[in-house]
């Protein structure tokens, strides 16, 4: 497996492009490690395919560098580039058994018989299709049949990376689930480098050890599901990630305090972002807390989701959600307190502050 270098790399569809809106990605460059399981995640039309494409060599870009261990790959073609791809819909051979779908590219790389057969058992065990292996592909379900193609990715322990594009997008609901946690188990198993492109945050959260958040063609953070919780450096990250998002309000600071319409609030640090046209508090729902002290709020809506309740409050102009755990009550006359650890500060939508 191989670290990934993207060296200030740039894409634009047109042939002309004029300034940075006519760049589908603007300017990427990063370096990812080697065993890494990376998700790229974002709303449609971020970029993720298309970086995606960079990598695999589907797409050569416009600007910029590919590296694989240091090694330049960006004018060589898929093949030459030695990696492995599962796409949204399974892309195997009906008419072969699900056996040879597996050892078809171990055969088309010369690899020894006796090893041929080792390395597709052993995947075919990793992906629950054990008792199929002599059945024809064509009678197969859309699960099953995703499940060779993800197959097909795994057995071959010799590629610089697997890349992913929605792959679990046609599949049911609880199959995703095992899916998604079989890829990961294999993952720390085997340490395979992985690139998985998805715009589902749950499928990215528990896949992934990082997550890359795109947003209009830029990486906007790279980090650990928990760093993108707890610290979005980008009010569209907090926003984005989390169910629902990160509440966010305009807001004006002085002496280490924060003011929120007529309420003041005590910051857990001191920030003077200079020059900054837009200053916001971030807070996610989960350190918002209902109750009968603090400031006053208006209830505007309560959901009760099962386990929890969202309960959307206007805190005098400002809309803020709150998370009410199971057993957790909504008092006559509600009031909020921030919890301070959870308050993030952000000039012109970037995270500022130590804290
Ligand atoms: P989705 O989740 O919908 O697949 P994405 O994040 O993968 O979206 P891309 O498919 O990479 O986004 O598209 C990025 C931008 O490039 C979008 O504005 C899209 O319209 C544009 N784009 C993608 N493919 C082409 C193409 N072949 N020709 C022209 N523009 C394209």
């Amino acid at each position: 497996m191989a670290r990934i270098d993207l060296n200030h790399i740039r894409h634009a569809y047109g042939s002309n492009p004029r300034s940075d809106k006519d760049y589908a990605l603007k300017e990427v460059h990063h370096s990812w490690e080697d065993g890494g399981a990376y998700a790229l995640l974002g709303p449609s039309g971020c970029g993720k395919t298309t970086l995606l494409n960079i990598i695999s060599g589907l797409i050569h870009p416009s600007h910029g560098q590919l590296l694989f261990d240091g090694v330049d790959v960006t004018n060589l073609s898929t093949q030459e580039r030695n990696i492995a791809q599962v796409f949204q819909f399974p892309v195997i051979y009906d008419t072969m058994t699900v056996y040879d779908n597996l050892a078809f590219p171990l055969r088309n790389r010369g690899v020894p018989q006796a090893e041929i057969d080792r390395k597709v058992r052993e995947t075919l065990e990793m992906i629950d299709l054990a008792s199929w292996a002599d059945k024809k592909a064509r009678g197969l379900t859309a699960d099953q049949k995703q499940k060779i193609s993800l197959g097909r990715g795994l057995v071959r322990s010799d590629v610089n990376a697997i890349l992913f594009d929605e792959p679990l997008t046609v599949i049911d609901p609880h199959m995703k689930w095992v899916l998604r946690s079989q890829l990961k188990q294999l993952h720390q198993r085997f340490g395979y480098t992985m690139v998985y492109v998805t715009h589902d945050q749950t499928e990215a959260l528990t896949f992934a050890q990082k997550v890359v958040v795109m947003y209009d063609g830029e990486i906007v953070q790279i980090g650990t599901p928990e760093e993108l919780f707890e610290r979005p450096k980008h009010t569209f990250v907090g926003y984005f990630i989390g169910s629902p998002g990160m509440n966010v309000m305009p807001v004006k600071l002085s002496g280490g305090m924060a003011q929120i319409g007529s309420h003041q609030i005590q910051l857990p640090s001191p920030v003077m972002p200079a020059n900054a046209k837009v200053i916001e508090l971030g807070i996610r729902p989960e350190y918002v807390r209902l109750g009968r002290t603090g400031m006053p709020v208006k209830i505007a809506k309560v959901e009760d989701i099962g386990r929890h309740k969202i309960v959307r409050t206007k805190l005098e102009n400002q809309d803020i959600a709150i998370i009410v755990e199971e057993g957790g009550d909504i008092p006559a006359e509600p009031h909020v307190a921030f919890d301070p650890k959870g308050i993030n500060i952000y000039a012109d939508s970037w995270r500022v502050g130590g804290q």
